[in-house]
Parts: structure tokens; sequence; C-alpha cells
């Protein structure tokens, strides 16, 4: 029997297909609901219980909420995302000998988001993202800015390991990003920091040296955004420490943190 569907739900998911249209997002996947798929399988009319009825209007209501803003309820929000990217499989890098995919980590509510550029090896194990050597260069950037890593968001601009740790191909962070960027619409963090040249060119669309894209401040979609060295191009060159520890200093007085007794090594 067709059900119609409420208008404020139309008019909801209206608006953020078309939201998601304008990201550059057309894919959309339904996950079929058990009691559907039976009604479906035994083409018998159900009469659900005044119970089930109540748990499908709270669901609905929770879904409108969350397509209205996904900024409501972050960590709901971002299990949807989780839900939508499902085990990918959009671009080459899925049969590329990616292990999983690694989504991000850290507090759905975080002020501060760090975006790398793609997993490695060891995160491609862990399914978490900086957690090699160039994310525990990147835990103690954090420390010395006074806050944990849990208070912090990190996430990269695409989810799959590339073959060899090659730089990621244009058309895979095309494919990518959006997921990317309704996380970042999610967490709404108060300031983002690019890791890296291509997690700043591609957030930014500029294609400059990293020399002329740090030292200050860019708008983000309405999201202020600053961009620092890579950890792993620290770890190869440790001098430029010192111009990363400015970086970041810019991003506490921003979030007026302060730093912690030590700087990082
Ligand atoms: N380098 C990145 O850009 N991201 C990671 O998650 C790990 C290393």
């Amino acid at each position: 029997m067709p059900r119609t569907l409420d208008p404020n739900l139309r008019r909801a998911l209206t608006d953020r297909v078309r939201y998601y249209n304008e990201l550059g997002i057309y894919d959309f996947y339904r996950h079929p609901v058990a009691a559907d798929l039976q009604d479906a399988q035994t083409n018998v009319a159900r009469v659900p219980s005044p119970t089930a009825v109540a748990v499908r209007e709270k669901q609905n209501l929770s879904a409108i909420t969350n397509l209205e803003s996904p900024r409501a309820d972050p960590a709901s929000s971002l299990r949807l995302i989780r839900e939508d990217l499902g085990d990918c499989t959009r671009c080459r890098l899925h049969k590329q000998g990616r292990k999983q995919i690694v989504f991000g980590v850290g507090n759905p509510n975080a002020d501060l988001m760090f975006i790398g550029e793609a997993p490695g090896a060891d995160e491609d194990e862990q399914g978490e993202p900086f957690v090699g050597r160039a994310g525990q260069l990147l835990n103690n950037m954090i420390k010395a800015m006074g806050i944990r890593r849990e208070d912090v968001y990190i996430a990269n601009i695409i989810k799959c390991r590339p073959p060899g740790n090659r730089t990621p191909e244009r058309d895979e962070c095309e494919t990518c990003s959006p997921f990317l960027m309704r996380q970042i619409e999610a967490i709404h963090p108060k300031a983002i920091v690019a890791l890296g040249a291509v997690a700043a060119k591609t957030l930014l669309a500029i294609n400059a040296p990293m020399s002329e894209l740090r030292g200050r401040w860019y708008d983000f979609r309405g999201t202020k955004l600053a961009v620092t060295y890579h950890p792993a191009f620290l770890l190869r060159d440790p001098r430029q420490k010192k111009e990363a520890w400015k970086d970041l200093q810019m991003v506490m007085k921003e979030l007026g943190l302060q730093a912690a007794a030590k700087s990082p090594e």
C-alpha cells in the first residue's frame, strides 16, 4: 500500500537533497527497514502496534531534526554520515589494497578540527587517523596547545589508504571530500587546521606553495581555517617545527587556549 510522506519530512528531505547536490553529492542509499521488507515479501497488510507507531514517529522526528540541522546532534549526524559511507566503493581505492575505511576520530562537539591528507599503513591497520609516527607528533602538537587529542576531531581529505602512500588523485579527493564536508558541518568547529598542502589545496581550492598558504586565516564556509605543515613533513624537516608552532599559536589565540608548559618536540 503506497504511503504518503509527511509534508514536513518531504520539505526537509527536498532541502537536504538540494544542499547535498550543491556539495557535489548525488548518490543516496536507503536502508531497508526490517518490517517493510517483511511486508513486501509476505504481501500482508499489517496493522502496526501503538508502540511500533510511537517508535516510528520518534525515528521520523529525529530524522527530520537531523536533516534540518545536522549540528543539533553532532554525534548522531556523524553516525548517519558513517552509515551513508557504508563499505564505500565509490573510487578505485576500495580495490587497491585498503584494509578499512578511516572515518575520523574525536569529540563530535570539538572546537578544533585537524584535517590531514590520507590514511597511511598504521591508520589503515587500526581504522583511526594519525596513529603512526606522524600521529605521535600531531599528539604532541595538540598537547603543546594545552588540550588533549580527545578534545579535538581528526579526519583526512580521503578515507582510504592510497597504495604505497602515494598522494591522493584529484578525483579521489573529489569523490571522498563531500563526506568530510558533512563531518565539518555536523561538528561545526570554531577552527579548522589543514595539515599540509593536499588538505589545504583541496579545502581552499588554491594552488599555492605552503610558504604562501600558511600564517593567515581563511574563511571556509563560515569557519576559520588555518594551514600548517603536515606532521610527516615536520618529521623529515624538524627545523620547520618553529614555523608550525607559530601557526598553532595563531589558532590558540583565536580559541583562547594557553600553551602547555613545553612546546612540541
Ligand atoms: N597522514 C595523514 O595525512 N593522515 C593520517 O591519518 C596519517 C598520516
